[in-house]
């Protein structure tokens, strides 16, 4: 069975043909969990301009290898964690290690169908195994984790660093668990106060309505905007310091910037896209696998993939944190 978008809004879910033996470096995955992302709210309601219909979503995926082709560089059971951006190897950032914006890349669940299914038939390259002591439950974390480890790694956060996430949905509830962990002083914006409750579960963070900050003077080290929204970007700007940094997760289409305000205060904007693969994903693990790196108010629930529609129903609301669909009745 898999989930499936005929064209935007009408998402249903079917029987499958039955898979081929996976061949040369192909591997035969068994989904244990799909993460629901911004990007397949974006790609059920038509509003990713790059999305490709009729699609299967999902990408955020944990599963288990149950069948391995003869050149596959996985062995059958292993359990895995999916790379859902493709990447050549040999265009000339590829070549450099930059994987994220490689020319050729192509996204799971946006312009090729996603892992939302039972089973589903992927290279081995684009899988890495997951240490054991790694539960599932976090492992499905790994994809869109990565996203904040690569984004951090712009700017140097270390304790005492203060820091401002702007917008928590998933990548902000991620970036202000990854900034609370390092040590910093951490304040998480965000419009809806459902989301506010949720971030101050992840340890000592301040979370506020923007109106509460407009009204300080207060200014920043760093500023992760994860919002996406021409406001978001537009007012974190102003959050800066004086030789202060943002980095810009979130994808506003466009946002008017002070120039002169940057250049007089030397601030520095650093756009980041996804991760490099596997550098940004072991380093993930190895956070996740900190015992004291809490993720239990991330994730919001945990539901079979037949109840699909409640699960996109809730993510669409805007007031939960991870939801997780459930493939093979875990
Ligand atoms: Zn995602
Ligand atoms: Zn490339």
């Amino acid at each position: 069975m898999e989930l499936f978008l005929e064209k935007p809004k009408e998402m249903k879910i079917r029987e499958m043909e039955p898979l081929a033996d996976p061949v040369g470096d192909e591997v035969k995955i068994r989904v244990i969990y799909g993460g629901i992302c911004g990007s397949d709210v974006g790609v059920y309601l038509g509003k990713l301009k790059h999305a490709v219909y009729p699609l299967r979503p999902g990408h955020e995926l944990v599963g288990t290898v149950i069948h391995a082709g003869p050149d596959a560089s996985v062995e059958v059971g292993a359990r895995v964690v999916i790379l859902p951006n493709t990447f050549c190897g040999e265009c000339s950032y590829c070549r450099n290690g930059d994987t994220n914006i490689c020319e050729r890349k192509k996204s799971l669940g946006v312009n090729m169908d996603g892992g939302f299914s039972q089973e589903f038939l992927i290279s081995s390259k684009y899988v890495l195994p997951l240490p054991d002591d790694l539960p599932n439950e976090k492992a499905v974390l790994i994809e869109p984790f990565a996203v904040v480890v690569h984004a951090f790694k712009k700017v140097k956060i270390t304790k005492e660093t203060t820091v401002c996430i702007i917008g928590c949905g998933n990548e902000g509830m991620l970036a202000a668990a990854l900034a609370h962990h390092l040590g910093a002083r951490v304040t998480a914006v965000d419009i809806n106060p459902h989301k506010l409750e949720l971030v101050k579960q992840i340890g000592d963070i301040r979370a506020v309505l923007p109106e509460d900050l407009a009204h300080e003077s207060r200014r920043f080290d760093v500023v992760i905007e994860a919002g996406g929204t021409s406001s978001s970007v537009e007012n974190g700007i102003q959050l800066v310091r004086p030789g202060g940094s943002m980095v810009v997760i979130g994808l506003a289409p466009e946002a008017i910037l002070p120039v002169a305000y940057v250049v007089r205060n030397e601030l520095t904007l650093y756009g980041t896209i996804i991760y490099n693969f596997p550098s940004d994903y072991l380093q993930t693990i190895e956070y996740l696998r900190d015992p004291h790196f809490c993720v239990d108010a991330i994730v919001s629930s945990i539901m079979p993939f037949t109840s699909f529609q409640q699960a996109f129903e809730n993510a669409l609301t805007g007031n939960y944190g991870k939801i997780i669909l459930s493939f093979n009745g875990v």
